[in-house]
């Protein structure tokens, strides 16, 4: 048979939850609200949760796509203690961990005093188990999806319950674990197809924080869905605000000053891909009167728990941490060229990835690029496009770097300068020299600096051709350049061959970009009197003694952010 279609997927963006008054009509809202309260001590809902709940205990397919944090776990945890539904028996719950399942399982009988029983490789089906799950006396059995579809004394008692009409129904939770399009794919997720065919009559329940328009289809088809209730909630959070400022060689006061300027006696995490950065930037903090430590899974556990317990409690203002510390959450990445080809490499170099996922990691990481270029397109646009979520930018209310910042947008024709740097970095390869971001945008530019001079990069051809063009400018077409392919980073070993140094190449297409007839990006010039807008202020940390305005050519014109390129990399 054709398979049933997959259902629109209409996101639902509203911030909180007024349920349909029709919902409170259902005939199963009482029992649920005497649940919620007795069961879980709970007095409302989260949005959507009614919906999941109602539809479930109705004996329908219902696909919940909710943040995570945002209690879907309440959404099969609370019809499986209800009895007002046309479903009896119990809820056989699917999750890919089994240290998740110990969590769940602890807690619905400690905490919740409900009867919930788990099965896995080590804890097997009992006999008393058997009686109780026959007289429908337990609300959820948690198992393995291995248990659920391969064990052979599993599926005999599942057939005994189902043909006795005592399997309420299967959640299927984290369920883009299914996926190979999903960021966690399980191979024993797969074999959980069978559930249609072997158990017709027994609704689905397909639970995520994350995916995609591809991976939802993906799922629903992969678990034979029927019409299923589409609860999607949007990925926009509307209490978090972005900015991403570029990283100079003075990002670490940056850092310092944002803390001080904008988070007085605030408590936060500052994110980093290193472990040795960490420390580092923790270090440093402290320098500046801030009360930091650093958090990464090369610690002791003691020293984990510490770190976590004192920022918890506020004797830690800052960790500054891996993202070992509280999965999950947006990491306000600082980056460069260097993080670019330095996460590239770590990809290509790792060889338990397959091709196909390697290929999957790097478009990730080019959209990372991609998103922290951009400096036009609202951040929550960018972000929510990831997730095939259209958002309307005037939503956003200036709680992004993009949208607060004042300056017009233009398209500036960089034709010219798009083809000098090609032939520039060209030129340096015929010579048999490998250039530098720093190198590139200051031979551009036409630099006279030692650099440029001991290298003799004034010599090469391209040399000088974007004089005129503000530096912000010529780094917007470097990145464009590395977008498109008509350049590439490459990495080096330095003479003592112990770090890497990024160097531009010439990149695949690099021999189109003479045959394209124009070249554009999206640019934001300057505002007169140097502002650049209301968020960004261009003052120089106080701890350093130098003036706040130099030369154009100087300003931050050594590098063009390769500070972090020298890390090791260690990441978790
Ligand atoms: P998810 O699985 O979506 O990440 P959980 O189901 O683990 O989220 O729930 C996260 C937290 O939210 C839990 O501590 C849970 O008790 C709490 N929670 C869930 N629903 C509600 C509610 N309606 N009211 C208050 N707290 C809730
Ligand atoms: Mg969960
Ligand atoms: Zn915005």
């Amino acid at each position: 048979p054709a398979p049933p279609p997959i259902p629109a997927q209409t996101v639902d963006s509203a911030p909180t939850s007024a349920p349909d008054p029709k919902l409170l009509q259902s005939p199963y809202y009482p029992e649920v609200m005497q649940q919620l309260k007795n069961v879980f001590g709970l007095d409302s809902f989260r949005k959507n949760q009614l919906e999941a709940v109602l539809s479930a205990m109705d004996g329908k397919d219902t696909f919940v796509l909710m943040p995570t944090g945002g209690g879907k776990s309440l959404c099969y945890q609370l019809p499986a203690v209800c009895t007002s539904g046309p479903r009896r028996g119990v809820s056989i719950v699917v999750t890919p961990l089994v240290a998740l399942m110990n969590d769940q399982v602890g807690q619905l009988t400690k905490k919740y005093r409900v009867n919930a029983v788990l099965w896995n490789a080590d804890n097997q089906a009992s006999s008393e188990h058997i009686t109780a799950l026959n007289q429908g006396q337990i609300a959820l059995l948690y198992v393995t999806p291995e248990k659920l579809v391969e064990s052979n004394r599993a599926k005999d008692i599942f057939k005994r319950l189902y043909e006795s009409g005592l399997l309420a129904r299967f959640v299927i939770d984290e369920a883009h674990c299914i996926s190979t399009w999903g960021q966690d794919f399980r191979e024993a997720y797969t074999t959980l197809g069978s559930l249609r065919k072997e158990y017709p009559n027994v609704p689905i329940i397909a639970l995520t924080a994350t995916a995609n328009k591809r991976t939802v289809g993906d799922i629903i088809s992969q678990l034979q869905m029927r019409s299923p209730l589409m609860l999607i909630q949007s990925f926009n959070r509307q209490n978090l605000s972005y900015k991403v400022v570029q990283k100079s060689p003075r990002f670490k006061f940056e850092i310092s000053n944002e803390i001080k300027d904008h988070y007085p006696g605030k408590s936060g995490i500052v994110y980093c891909r290193a472990k040795q950065t960490c420390e580092n930037i923790a270090q440093f903090l402290k320098t500046q009167g801030i009360i930091a430590a650093y958090y990464h899974a090369g610690m002791e556990k003691d020293d984990r728990h510490r770190v976590a317990t004192d920022w918890q409690e506020n004797r830690i203002q800052v960790v500054v941490a891996t993202i070992a510390f509280g999965m999950g959450i947006d990491k306000p990445d600082d980056y460069n060229f260097g993080d670019l080809n330095t996460s590239l490499r770590m990809i290509r170099s790792d060889d338990k990835t397959t091709p196909e996922a390697k290929a999957r990691q790097e478009a990730d990481v080019r959209q990372m690029f991609d998103f922290a270029a951009n400096q036009s397109e609202c951040r929550r646009v960018q972000l929510l496009q990831h997730f095939d979520e259209r958002f309307d930018r005037r939503l956003c209310q200036k709680t992004c770097d993009t949208c607060a910042d004042e300056r017009e947008t233009v398209k500036a024709d960089v034709t010219s300068v798009a083809r000098a740097a090609v032939t520039l970095v060209r030129s340096a390869r015929k010579a048999g020299m490998s250039l530098t971001p720093s190198l590139l945008m200051n031979g551009l530019r036409g630099s006279t600096n030692q650099d440029i001079k001991s290298k003799r990069v004034d010599t090469l051809d391209g040399y000088g051709k974007a004089n005129d063009s503000p530096q912000d400018l010529v780094d917007l077409v470097i990145k464009h350049l590395l977008h498109e392919e008509y350049l590439a980073t490459d990495s080096i070993k330095n003479a003592h061959n112990a770090f890497h140094t990024d160097v531009i190449v010439l990149g695949p297409k690099a021999n189109e970009v003479n045959h394209r007839k124009e070249i554009t990006v999206a640019w934001r010039p300057k505002l007169k009197g140097g502002r650049k807008g209301p968020e960004r202020s261009n003052s120089t940390p106080s701890t350093s003694g130098k003036p706040a305005s130099r030369a154009p050519n100087q300003r931050r014109g050594r590098k063009v952010g390769t500070e972090l390129a020298d890390d090791p990399i260690e990441d978790d």
